[in-house]
C-alpha cells in the first residue's frame, strides 16, 4: 500500500496506523531538521495531489481486518510534506470517524490554520498536533525556511484561531535546534506566543534522526528541561518509548521495515521500537538487508541509520 504505513509504536500516541496523504515532498516549509529530504514542490497551494479515493480505498482494505483495526490506539494522518495541502484531508478524517471509533490524530506544521477551509477540515479530528518552532521572524526563517506565502504572524494567528474553534486535544510541538531557535530571546517570544495560543500542552522536541542539514544539532536532555521552564502551559519533553513486550522478528516484517525506512532513516532501535520487535534480531535483519543491497547505513551523531539503497 502506498499511503498506509505501520502500525507503528508512536512515542506519544501509542500503536498508530499512519496515513500518508502526499508523495515526497510537497511542503511550504523546508525545515533544516526535516527527515524526509529537501522540499521538491515548495507551495501553499491546496490541491488533491493524489486521488482521495485511492487513500480511502487503502484505509478500507486495512479496516476489512477487524482484528488488526481493533489493536490500534489511533489513526495518524501525516504526509511526506504538509498534509493540510491535500484538499482531501477533511474527507479522509470524516471517513475514519464514520468507519471506526478510534481517535484520529493529525500531524501538521500548522501554517495553513489561518485558512478557514483548513480549520473546517480538521475540526472532526480528536487530536491535532501542529508545530511552532520559533516566534521571532529571523529564527522562524532559519529553522523552517518557509515559503513567502507562510509569514510568521499569519501562522501564529491561525494557531490561535483554531484553538478557539477546536474542542479536541491540541498539542503544540516545538522543536529546538542548538544555536538556531533556542536563545533567551527565542524562548521568551515562544513563551508569549504559546500563552496566546493556549494549547492543551506543549511537546518539546529536538533534532533526533539524520536531519536535512548537518548544522541542525540537538539540545541535551538538561537543555530541553531548562527550556521547558519557560512555558506557562503543561510541557512534555518527548522521551524514548520504553514499554511493551517485544515480538520475535518474522521474515514478513521486512516489508514493514522497508516501508518505514522509505519515509525516514531510522536506527535499529527505532525500527525495533516502532514495529515492537526484539532489538537484536531486528538489527540482524537490517544488516542482512544491507548485505543484500536493499539498505544503506549512514552515521549521524555516533548513531547508525538505515535507509533504502535508492532513498
Ligand atoms: S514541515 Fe515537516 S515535512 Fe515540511 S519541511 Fe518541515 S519537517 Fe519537513
Amino acid at each position: 500500500m502506498k499511503h498506509i504505513f505501520g502500525p507503528v509504536n508512536s512515542r506519544r500516541l501509542g500503536l498508530s496506523l499512519g496515513i500518508d496523504l502526499l508523495p515526497p515532498k510537497i511542503c511550504n516549509f523546508n525545515c533544516i531538521y526535516c527527515e524526509i529530504g529537501p522540499t521538491t514542490e515548495f507551495t501553499c497551494e491546496r490541491r488533491e495531489y493524489v486521488p482521495t479515493s485511492e487513500i480511502i480505498a487503502e484505509i478500507d482494505t486495512f479496516l476489512a481486518d477487524a482484528a488488526a483495526a481493533q489493536r490500534l490506539d489511533v489513526f495518524t494522518i501525516t504526509a511526506s510534506g504538509e498534509p493540510t495541502l491535500h484538499t482531501g484531508i477533511g474527507t479522509v478524517i470524516r471517513h475514519l470517524k464514520d468507519r471506526t471509533a478510534k481517535p484520529v490524530a493529525i500531524l501538521t506544521n500548522g501554517s495553513l490554520l489561518h485558512d478557514q477551509a483548513v480549520r473546517h477540515d480538521l475540526l472532526p479530528a480528536d487530536i491535532v498536533i501542529p508545530s511552532l518552532d520559533a516566534a521571532r521572524e529571523q529564527s522562524y526563517r532559519k529553522i523552517n525556511r518557509s515559503a513567502a506565502c507562510a509569514p510568521l504572524d499569519l501562522v501564529i494567528d491561525g494557531l490561535i484561531r483554531f484553538r478557539e474553534e477546536f474542542a479536541g486535544r491540541y498539542w503544540l510541538e516545538i522543536l529546538l535546534a542548538k544555536g538556531i531557535n533556542d536563545g533567551p530571546e527565542d524562548l521568551a517570544a515562544l513563551r508569549d506566543s504559546v500563552a496566546r495560543i493556549n494549547p492543551t500542552r506543549v511537546q518539546l522536541n529536538s533534532v533526533a534522526r539524520p536531519p536535512l542539514e548537518s548544522f541542525a544539532l540537538p539540545l541535551s536532555q538538561s537543555e530541553l528541561t531548562a527550556a521547558a521552564q519557560h512555558f506557562t502551559v503543561p510541557v512534555e519533553i518527548l522521551a524514548d518509548f520504553t514499554t511493551r513486550e517485544r515480538e520475535k522478528f518474522q521474515p514478513a516484517n521486512a516489508t514493514a521495515i522497508l516501508a518505514m525506512l522509505r519515509r525516514r532513516p531510522c536506527t535499529a532501535a527505532d525500527v525495533a521500537e516502532a514495529l515492537n520487535l526484539e532489538t537484536a534480531p531486528a538489527a540482524e535483519a537490517l544488516e542482512q538487508m544491507v548485505a543484500q543491497g536493499l539498505l544503506v547505513k549512514t552515521a549521524h551523531h555516533h548513531k547508525e541509520y538505515y535507509q533504502p539503497e535508492k532513498a
